[in-house]
């Protein structure tokens, strides 16, 4: 509450102090710095439209998305982010003024949400397309997300047309919170804030004094003179609002940003699960299986020693405070062990001390590509050489999963590995990243051959020959973010 008391003193105590930048209220279309436009009236004395909620019976399913371009980045990016959740979609180029697709076959409507990547072109349509759209929404119970991306010619400080709500233009800004109370929260958690700086110096906050505009997340200036102080404190300004459709029956979502953030993918997908019902929804189910493989294959002197291996069991345990009984599954090959340092053959003795602590799965025993055998009984036998070792060592035999070097000969099937992997080792699973195709990964998908179940597989883009933290091409931040991505 306090944070709405605040931004209306700011709006109508001090914002006139405020001039838009490059002067002479020059801007954008769609934002006007006049900041006594009658349309703005303290939301107290106007009555609040009450919504209707998302009518599944009467939409298709479908996300209707007007991009810049074909080409534009953002664009993509919310394209990625439906395909990767299999959501049905249709990408119309931004007008700006112009046709509006047809919105209903009949009485049907035919999207059941509509996503801007310039939230200018919504506020900016001309009088007939924008009534058209707003009245579907309306009817339809339909609603709108928008992303504002300021540029170098936004102003610092403007009004959107037609709405009780002013931004706050090429902000930096820092520590990240969630909104506990904002309604659309799924799989975004409002427990911490995400301390530190948020990426790029070009945010937008919103700021309004009306009910119906509720935070998601919230940040504050990198600079603390970036915004005329509020007098409580550091304020926490909205740079993810939720519009509840109290000013005109149409719910929205406004973004102060593109989706660089990762906060904001997460946001993202609950705004779409909100605003249709939880007809497009993920579940809150993720099944997480990190593999590691190569164990004993690396060269004399880029081994892990005795540290590494302590250091990969506290990881766990680290994890496992996070996602109860998080296991690493490790991939061996056994021809290798001890093939490197004295100090290394000890941290291959210390990882083999702990073979009950870890899952383990076969990946040939010298490290071969199973494409290459065109004999299975010889493919079987290096099979059976790799199961020598490991019940020499006490590694289970039976958890039924195997990795192929490259995961060479899962996709295209070669059928010899296949008959190898069921008579040797039983395997029941396996995973790659081939099938249909590399890429795009959000492409990828399992399939059943004879009889062995083939998990697509993600990649975090880190391999064998990064053997040091801070060695990995880019820095440890862009490790970070690799990993994400793959997660996501
Ligand atoms: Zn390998």
């Amino acid at each position: 509450m306090v944070s709405v008391f605040v931004s209306a003193y700011f709006l109508y105590g001090v914002k006139r102090e405020l001039e838009p930048a490059g002067g002479g209220g020059v801007g954008p279309e769609g934002l006007s710095a006049d900041c006594d436009d009658p349309k703005v009236t303290p939301s107290r004395l106007l009555p609040l439209k009450t919504v209707r909620p998302s009518d599944t019976s009467r939409t298709d399913p479908v996300v209707l998305v007007f991009v810049e371009s074909l080409y534009s980045q953002l664009g993509q990016e919310i394209v990625a982010i439906l395909e990767s959740s299999r959501f049905r979609y249709r990408t119309e180029i931004s007008p700006g003024k112009g046709d509006m697709p047809t919105l209903t076959d009949k009485d049907r409507g035919r999207f059941a949400l509509v996503i801007y990547e310039n939230i200018l072109k919504y506020v900016n349509l001309d009088a007939w397309n924008r009534e058209l759209l707003d009245k579907y929404c309306v009817e339809y119970g339909v609603g709108i997300m928008g992303f504002f991306k300021a540029n170098e010619n936004s102003l610092l400080s403007a009004q959107l047309k037609g709405f009780p709500l002013f931004l706050h233009s090429n902000l930096g800004l820092k520590d990240c919170s969630v909104n506990p109370k904002s309604p659309l929260l799924f799989i975004t958690k409002a427990r911490e804030v995400e301390r530190g700086p948020l990426p790029g110096d070009d945010w937008t906050v919103f700021q309004s004094n009306h009910s119906t505009y509720e935070p998601v997340l919230l940040a504050k200036t990198k600079s603390a003179d970036s915004l005329p102080p509020l007098g409580l404190g550091p304020a926490l300004h909205t740079s993810v609002v939720q519009d509840l459709g109290l000013h005109d029956g149409i719910q929205r979502v406004l973004f102060g940003n593109n989706l660089n953030f990762w906060l904001h993918k997460l946001v993202f997908v609950d705004a779409v699960s909100f605003l249709t019902g939880k007809r497009l929804s993920l579940s809150l189910d993720r099944y997480l299986l990190v593999d590691v493989d190569d164990i004993f294959v690396g060269k004399e002197g880029t081994r892990m020693k005795v540290p590494d291996v302590k250091a990969l069991l506290e990881t766990q345990n680290h994890l496992r405070t996070y996602v109860p009984n998080f296991t690493f599954n490790l991939g061996f090959s056994g021809k290798f062990f001890h093939a490197g340092t004295d100090e290394e053959d000890l941290g291959d003795d210390l990882l083999l001390s702990y073979v009950k602590e870890f899952w383990w799965f076969p990946h040939m025993w010298s490290h071969m590509q199973p494409h290459l055998f065109h004999n299975q009984s010889v493919l079987a036998e290096q099979m059976l050489l790799n199961r020598r070792f490991a019940a020499e060592h006490g590694i289970p035999t039976n958890l039924g999963y195997a990795v192929a070097p490259h995961h060479s000969g899962v996709y295209p099937v070669h059928v010899q590995l296949y008959d190898a992997w069921k008579k040797v080792w039983g395997i029941k699973v396996t995973s790659t990243e081939e099938y249909p195709h590399l890429k795009p990964a959000r492409f990828r998908r399992g399939f059943i051959h004879s009889g062995i179940s083939v998990l697509p597989r993600q990649t975090c883009g880190l391999f064998t020959h990064t053997i040091f933290y801070k060695e990995y091409p880019g820095g440890p931040k862009e490790l970070s973010s690799s990993t994400l991505s793959a997660c996501s």
